[in-house]
Order: structure tokens, then C-alpha cells, then sequence
């Protein structure tokens, strides 16, 4: 019999990643009477979340403060996954959800491993009944196999309620969006343990999120609308960049197209940025999840519907790389290119997926010599990112590619920069462009792939100005 769970008075997250870290650091903010447990196997990142000075493993604004004023008081972070399970009422699991490199399925489906290891090690070490919360983005049904597993290995008498709360905050804005989130959607089994498990953890969120906004719905609606939101969001990025294609070539201009088409209220004016690409570690995976879960439920058309969103995508980021050779007179051999920006959007540190990668690996391929700067991510990162992606040793690497600390010192002597990430240091207009023309081989090219640089001003100082989705290039 299902124990009534009425008050969640220890919880345990298993993952200290980009999900985990941020969401319980700021559910224990919020319930300063729950004690939160944030696990992980990975003791590094354990190490760092727990460091003195702070060094926490990833970058999000606010959430260094978030953690300053709980970590000690009621969060901590664990790689004692077992004692955390055993005490906690409930507990997330929050591990990474990989698309598969090999295999059935490989390339598309999500790899479960994780998810499937975290969820016999809660079944077996538990002493008592918890629920146990799907916060990884996982196929639909995913769900059902963890119940099965939970109930085929549980001790007598330990009982586990399942639910799907998927996680929708976005990286670089997520303490932000925790604080105040569109919508928490809670998924449950249509039955009286499903129903007291989903009023247990809505009374968690209910100490700061208004109650309308959170939503019940069934386990595999809730499922589902994670990848459905995931799929809808990078499908409108993908059309705005097919549109961006046609205004380059018509003289049409993106941003007042998105501008005349946002005004529409069925449109909506939000996302519809023209860009280099989508980057990120969960739209491309959680589309290949999509792809793959239509595939597998045999429906072809849906599968390539869904598919073609991520092709867009990689043409987008070929067709930018393609654009900078095109205008630099089809070769950039030996010739400098200035990246500027690697993470895959502004205000965070991650490269995951990030069309820079796409774009830096072309560049070498065409054998220029590249400059890459990023106010925020690693230089080990990168090398380890662009060692992955070409292939090639750092020593072999670095003839061509050199990492640096500040944007002016890729300028000398090169024949483009190109924007990659729209951090507001390249668009401020404290950025010394006159300096970067004055240091540059001419003609000096600017190649916006995120519109945020001042094109006029830029063509006054005298560079080849190229944004994605504008007419009036050069
Ligand atoms: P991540 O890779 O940053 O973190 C996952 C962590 O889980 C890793 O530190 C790993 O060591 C740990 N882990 C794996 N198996 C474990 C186990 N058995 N026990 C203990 N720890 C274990 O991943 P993330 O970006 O936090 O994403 C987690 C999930 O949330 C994924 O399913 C992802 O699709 C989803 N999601 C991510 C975002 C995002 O913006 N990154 C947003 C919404 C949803």
C-alpha cells in the first residue's frame, strides 16, 4: 500500500549538472525547512560546488549568490549518493540523458544509461518508501521502465511513487527563470498514490511559484511536452533561418520581417532571432528523441517532419561558414580569422553542440589560421572541444588555432572577425572596433552571425559588413 506523502521534508537531486545544480540550490532557497542533497558521482564537480571560494562548476548569473546564502544551511552537495537516497522523501533524478553514439538507434535516441543506473541504485539502497521525480528530459514513457525496475527491486515494504517534472529553465537565464517560471508541470500516474505524490511536490513549488502556474497533468503528457516544447522552440529558430536565406539573396531584412510577423498575437514575437544556429545540449538531442520515438511508433512522415528542423539547422551553420569564405574571394588559407565567442549563446560557459565548434572546425578544414575569444568559457574546453570535432592532436592543432584572453589580441593581422556568440561585450558600443580595423589586413570584414553589431557604424569605420538575413550586406 502507497504511503501518503503529505510533506517533503528531505530531498536528494542525483546529478550536480546544469539542471540539478541550479534547480535544488534554488528550491532550498525557497524552502529553507527542506533539506536538499544534491549527488553526484562525479567527485570533481562535488568539489567544486562545495569549493571555498566558490569556483562552482558552471556559469549561470545569480547562481553563485543562490548557493553563497544556502550551501551549509539546508544544501549540500554529496557524492554520498546512498546516504542521501536513504534519507530523502523525495528525490530527483537529474542525470544527463546523452543521444546514443553506438548502437540501435545511434545518432538519434537518447541514451538511458544513466537514467536506468540512477534508478536501480535508488531501488536499492532505499529503506523506506519515496517518490522518485523523472527531471531528466527522457523519451516518452520513460516512466513506466523506472517503475518497473523500481518495483521489481525494491526491499519489502518500500514503496515508489513516479513522477515526471521536467525541467524548462533555460541556460544563462536559469535562476532567473527558477525564480519565476511560465509554468512547472507535474505528471502522475491517474491514481491515488499518483494524485498524493504530485500534491507532495506541488506543495514544494507552491512555496514561490503562484499556484495556476503549476500544472498537473498526466505522466506522459508531461513526457512529451518537454520534447514538444524543445522540438517547437528550435523548429521556430530553424524557420526564421530559412527565412534569413531568402532575405540575403532578395534584400529583404530578417529583422523587419521577424518584426511584421511577431506582431501577429498568434505568431508571437519572441524567438524569432535569425542566427548562426541553434546550439545547446538539449534542442538537437531532444529533436534526434522525437525523430527516433516516431520512427520507432512507425510513423516515417512525423520522424522527417522533426528531422528537418535539425537539417536546417546544420545548413544554417554551413551556409555561414560557407558566406565567409564566399566574400573573403573563396580562399581564407594562411589568412587570420577572428572568432569571437565559442559558448553557444551569451552568459554561459557551455559549448555543448555550440555552432562555433562547426564554424572553427571549417575554418581549419579551409586552413586558416584561427583566433578564438570567449569571455567566459576555458581555453581547455575549447582545445578538448576542437580536438574532439577535428580530430587532431593539440600540438597538430594549435599551428592553426591560437586561444585568447581578450578580443583585441586576435585582431593583429587578420582579414575577419566573425561573431559567433551574442555577448553584450560585442555589442557594446564601448567595443573598440576603430581598433580592431586599425589592427586588421584589408579589406577588414565583420561577419555577424547573431545581428548584434552596429553595421553602419561598422561600415563608417571602413570594414565589409556581412549579417545573416540582411539584404544590404557589404
Ligand atoms: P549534466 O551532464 O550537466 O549533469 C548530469 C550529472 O549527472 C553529471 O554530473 C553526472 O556525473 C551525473 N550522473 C550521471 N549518472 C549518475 C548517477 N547514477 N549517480 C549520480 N550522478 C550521476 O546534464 P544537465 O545539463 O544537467 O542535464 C540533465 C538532464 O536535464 C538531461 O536529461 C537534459 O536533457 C535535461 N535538461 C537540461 C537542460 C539544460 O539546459 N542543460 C534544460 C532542461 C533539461
Amino acid at each position: 500500500a502507497s504511503v501518503p506523502h503529505t510533506e517533503i521534508k528531505r530531498i536528494c537531486c542525483i546529478g550536480a549538472g546544469y539542471v540539478g545544480g541550479p534547480t535544488c540550490s534554488v528550491i532550498a532557497l525557497k524552502c529553507p525547512h527542506i533539506i536538499v542533497t544534491i549527488v553526484d558521482l562525479n567527485p570533481a564537480r562535488i568539489a567544486a560546488w562545495n569549493s571555498e571560494d566558490f569556483a562552482l562548476p558552471i556559469y549561470e548569473p545569480g547562481l553563485e549568490d543562490v548557493v553563497r546564502q544556502t550551501r551549509g544551511r539546508n544544501l549540500f552537495f554529496s557524492t554520498e549518493v546512498d546516504k542521501a537516497v536513504q534519507e530523502a522523501d523525495l528525490i530527483f533524478v537529474s542525470v544527463n540523458t546523452p543521444t546514443k553514439t553506438s548502437g540501435v538507434g545511434a545518432g538519434y535516441a537518447a541514451d538511458l544509461n544513466y537514467v536506468e543506473s540512477a534508478t536501480r541504485h535508488i531501488a536499492q539502497v532505499a529503506t523506506s518508501s519515496k517518490i522518485v521525480v523523472e527531471k531528466s528530459t527522457v523519451p516518452c514513457r520513460t516512466a513506466s521502465s523506472m517503475r518497473t525496475i523500481l518495483e521489481s527491486n525494491s526491499r519489502p515494504g518500500c514503496h515508489f511513487d513516479i513522477l515526471s517534472n521536467p525541467e524548462f529553465l533555460a541556460e544563462g537565464t536559469a535562476i532567473a527563470d527558477l525564480y519565476n517560471p511560465d509554468r512547472v508541470l507535474i505528471g502522475a500516474l491517474d491514481t491515488p498514490e499518483g494524485a498524493a505524490a504530485c500534491a507532495a511536490l506541488s506543495s514544494v513549488y507552491a512555496n514561490w511559484v503562484p499556484k495556476e502556474r503549476i500544472l498537473n497533468v498526466g505522466l506522459w503528457s508531461s513526457e512529451l511536452s518537454k520534447l514538444a516544447a524543445n522540438a517547437l522552440l528550435a523548429q521556430r529558430i530553424s524557420s526564421i533561418n530559412a527565412l534569413s536565406a531568402i532575405c540575403e539573396t532578395t534584400g529583404a531584412d530578417v529583422r523587419e520581417v521577424a518584426h511584421a510577423v511577431g506582431l501577429d498575437s498568434r505568431i508571437g514575437s519572441k524567438f524569432l532571432r535569425a542566427s548562426v544556429g541553434f546550439g545547446g545540449s538539449c534542442f538537437q538531442k531532444d529533436i534526434l528523441n522525437l525523430v527516433y520515438l516516431s520512427e520507432s511508433l512507425h510513423l516515417p512522415e512525423v520522424a522527417k517532419y522533426w528531422r528537418s528542423v535539425v537539417d536546417m539547422n546544420e545548413w544554417q551553420k554551413l551556409r555561414f561558414a560557407k558566406t565567409v569564405v564566399d566574400n573573403l574571394f573563396g580562399t581564407i588559407t594562411n589568412k587570420r580569422i577572428a572568432v569571437l565567442g565559442f559558448a553557444f549563446k551569451a552568459d554561459t560557459g557551455d559549448t555543448r553542440e555550440s555552432p562555433a565548434i562547426t564554424l572553427v572546425k571549417s575554418f581549419v578544414a579551409e586552413r586558416a589560421k584561427v583566433a578564438v575569444y570567449d569571455p567566459q568559457v576555458s581555453h581547455d574546453q575549447i582545445w578538448m572541444d576542437m580536438q574532439s570535432a577535428c580530430s587532431t592532436p593539440k600540438q597538430e592543432l594549435s599551428k592553426q588555432l591560437t586561444l585568447h584572453t581578450d578580443a583585441q589580441s586576435t585582431f593583429a593581422g587578420a582579414s575577419a572577425i566573425v561573431v559567433v556568440t551574442e555577448w553584450a561585450e560585442f555589442a557594446s558600443p564601448n567595443f573598440d572596433w576603430e581598433g580592431a580595423f586599425a589592427a586588421m589586413t584589408k579589406p577588414a570584414f565583420v561577419f555577424d552571425g547573431r545581428g548584434i553589431v552596429n553595421g553602419a557604424r561598422l561600415r563608417e569605420i571602413g570594414f565589409k559588413v556581412v549579417t545573416i538575413g540582411r539584404g544590404e550586406n557589404l
